[in-house]
């Protein structure tokens, strides 16, 4: 299989949010300088298939980076945005200005994926996230100016402190908004995070799901469908970048705590900066038997809307899932959690809320 999406991660924030578990580290200009050079030397060593279809550069926060680290950033990637489908940035808005908008612009950027949590200032302070919603709106609007037509927001809910009526609020405001996308998550309680040290109750099961099925009405009526468990859009702006991760396809990743899925093979990247740019980070290659790799691509496909295609499926692994997986399969349509239409094995809305317990079944 071709190898045609790249993941650049870049793991610098200005400050640590309350719930964050993902790999990153307080920016430090001298560091990041010393990361960029380490980076551009990564990406040189891939056997690229060119042209690439999606580069997604992701983190931590890449617009912590200066103008300058930006421009670098732009440049190194230069040679492999060409002919690119979608190249897609994520920002924070306390970070952006107009200037680094033109850098992006420049650059060959055509999606930006904003991080948003949420438009309630109070919500924002509580959670350690230090924009407000005035710089939100503004950031967008610059972008839009600027000619930026491909638009994402992260938003959550679930929070701490945060109401019925905040998260009303939060879509009243994105229906005015003219984006194309929006990846809406339900606070997760993750492992040493500060949320975890204080205590914080997460939602129950029974809120989670209200609240899951009132955001999916709202959003739907505002023309966004719903294409994956947290991902809606409008029709055509799907991720592309991410789909290649649900449809199991290979891809890149470059960066600390990245991973790169070559066929069989999953190459994790050191997860500690210091290892990565004193070159001493050692790569775990884990080799999956095609049981798991099967596995993992059932698990991928199935948080799509349009599931798992069972004809792409039997081509890659010669095996026809309906008869390896029928005892899951049954079972799981039974209880009214998955169906089988057009050659695509996919979950109903039940199934896909009750995911994880479809898939222990195709564990059995
Ligand atoms: S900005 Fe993103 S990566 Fe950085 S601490 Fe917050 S959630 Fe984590």
């Amino acid at each position: 299989m071709e190898t045609k999406s790249l993941y650049i991660h870049i793991p610098f924030c200005e400050t640590i949010c309350k719930y964050c578990d993902f790999c990153k580290v307080y920016y430090d200009k001298k560091q990041a300088w010393q990361y960029l050079e380490v980076l551009s030397q990564e990406l040189r060593s891939l056997p690229v298939d060119f042209p690439i279809n999606t580069i997604y550069i992701g983190g931590g926060t890449p617009s912590a980076f200066n103008d300058e680290q930006l421009e670098y950033l732009m440049d190194h990637l230069k040679p492999y945005s060409q002919g690119v489908k979608e190249y897609c940035i994520e920002v924070n808005p306390e970070s952006m200005d107009l200037y680094k908008l033109k850098i992006l612009k420049l650059g060959g950027i055509n999606r930006l994926s904003i991080g948003v949590q949420t438009f309630q200032n109070h919500l924002l302070k509580g959670i350690d996230r230090h924009h407000s919603q005035q710089q939100v709106l503004r950031l967008i609007k610059q972008a839009q100016q600027l000619g930026f037509s491909n638009i994402s927001i992260d938003l959550m809910y679930g929070l701490p402190q945060q109401t019925l009526t905040d998260i009303k609020e939060d879509l009243k405001i994105v229906a005015t908004l003219n984006i194309q996308h929006i990846s809406y998550y339900s606070l997760i309680l993750e492992d040493h995070t500060i949320l975890q040290y204080e205590h914080y109750q997460p939602l129950d099961s029974e809120q989670e799901y209200g609240l899951n099925v009132y955001i999916d009405d709202t959003l739907r009526n505002m023309g966004f469908y719903q294409y994956e468990i947290s991902n809606y859009a409008k029709e055509g702006y799907e991720s592309q970048h991410n789909l290649a991760y649900w449809h199991y396809d290979n891809y890149y990743g470059i960066g600390i705590g990245a991973c790169s899925k070559i066929d069989h093979l999953i190459i994790e990247n050191s997860r500690s900066i210091t290892n990565y740019i004193n070159h001493n980070a050692k790569n775990k290659v884990i080799e999956q038997d095609k049981e798991e790799t099967m596995f993992n691509h059932i698990m991928m496909s199935l948080r799509l809307n349009e599931g798992l295609d069972l004809e792409r499926f039997y081509h890659l692994y010669q095996e026809d899932a309906t008869v390896l997986y029928q005892k899951a399969i049954h079972k799981n349509i039974d209880r009214g959690c998955l169906e089988i239409r057009n050659n695509h094995l996919m979950t109903t809305k039940k199934g896909m809320y009750l995911l994880n317990q479809v898939l222990l079944d195709f564990l059995e």
